[in-house]
């Protein structure tokens, strides 16, 4: 089988240049007798490929010098534990609005030393909706609000069609786990204190992690911790304190570059838009023969789980996918059913190709 289109959650498909380019880098980084991931961290090529990594996602998501960029190893699951280790100091309340899976794992990263507060849970729901900003019952004087920018499983995003997109929390800065949607659309940093995001969806292979974190908070205290885990060591020593996920990193870098070179957050945005359009459309206009129940003003555009009217036919949907050359599409344990992961790398014909799909299946099968 050819390459396929990837609908993986995560890790999830990377672009086909990328891979080509990592390919041709993997036996020698130029002329350097050595590959990329065979040198020193600390040496002037890696140098140069972590300066300039920086340097490309700062210009994509137009991050403000007053904010600090770390690249750590790691999933999302180490940043959250890390952030009230960072941010938050004994005694302590954090405020935690839970939209899905991904929300109550981050409830789980908590280090006792804190109170919790959960101030807004779709949980009653079936997390198919974000409760409105208007029922959140936040904390005065809070160390932080976090919430789940989009929920990889259950497909919920903050909308604009919400509300916004960045909910207001006052003098409490909003942390936001953006795994799953990082660059998907151009975002104002500066409503935000911390952004974070495990790279295997957006923004390159598993195993390292963004975190853009305004400068100003990382003078708090926070809580006692070994030094590896303390943000601002990091930052003084370039995400370098040990040795770094090095190759993870460079290929990072190598994504930073062809999303800036397709023409930005605001072309992925649009692609987005368009990709979300033809696959909700396709869903909604299947007469029930597949469903999805988020509510419309929360729909995920980078996930998009779905069920079969009949689920005794799974198995075929999937074994016919993949023969079509579609993989990825099994939902998560959790929900059951399908999803498809539209994040970035997947082209706009990809979604095409899984709409024609899914409506000759119905034609057989309906
Ligand atoms: N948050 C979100 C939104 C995610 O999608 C995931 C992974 N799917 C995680 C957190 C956990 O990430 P990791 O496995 O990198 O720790």
């Amino acid at each position: 089988m050819a390459r396929a289109y990837n609908f993986a959650p995560g890790p999830a498909a990377l672009p086909e240049s990328v891979l080509k380019q990592a390919q041709a880098d993997m036996l020698e980084w130029g002329s350097a007798g050595a590959s990329i991931v065979e040198m020193s961290h600390r040496g002037p090529e890696f140098m140069e490929v972590a300066t300039r990594a920086e340097a490309d996602l700062r210009t994509l998501l137009g991050v403000p010098d007053d904010y600090a960029v770390l690249f750590l190893p790691g999933g999302a699951t180490t940043a959250q534990a890390l952030l009230p280790l960072n941010f938050a100091s004994q005694g302590d309340t954090v405020d935690y609005v839970v939209t899905g899976h991904w929300g109550k794992t981050a409830l789980k990263q908590l280090t006792p030393a804190v109170s919790v507060n959960i101030a807004a849970s779709g949980e009653a729901d079936g997390y198919r909706t974000i409760p409105a900003r208007e029922s959140w019952r936040l904390t005065p004087g809070a160390a932080y609000v976090h919430i789940t920018a989009n929920e990889t499983i259950h497909g919920v995003e903050y909308r604009p069609a919400w509300g916004e997109p960045a909910p207001d929390t006052g003098n409490v800065p909003l942390f936001a786990d953006f795994s799953s949607s990082i660059a998907s659309e151009p975002i104002d940093i500066s409503r935000y204190g911390v952004i974070y995001a495990g790279a295997q969806k957006n923004l390159g292979p598993v195993g390292i992690s963004v975190v853009i974190v305004r400068r100003e908070l990382l003078e708090r205290a926070g809580q006692p911790r070994a030094d590896i885990f303390n943000y601002s060591s990091q930052l003084a020593n370039d995400s370098m304190l040990n040795t770094p996920p090095t190759w993870n990193w460079y290929v990072a870098g190598l994504v930073f570059r062809w999303m800036l070179d397709e023409g930005g957050t605001v072309e992925f945005n649009r692609r987005s838009d368009e990709k979300a359009a033809l696959l909700y459309g396709a869903i909604d206009g299947s007469g029930g023969f597949y469903r999805n129940d988020i509510d419309t003003a929360v729909r995920s555009r980078m996930n998009v789980p779905f069920f079969l009217a009949d689920e005794a036919r799974n198995a075929a949907f999937l074994d016919g996918a993949r023969e079509a050359g579609l993989i990825g599409l099994k939902g998560h344990r959790v929900l059951g059913g399908m999803r498809a992961s539209i994040y970035n790398a997947m082209p706009v014909d990809g979604v095409r190709s899984l709409v024609a799909y899914m409506q000759d299946f119905q034609k057989t099968h309906g």
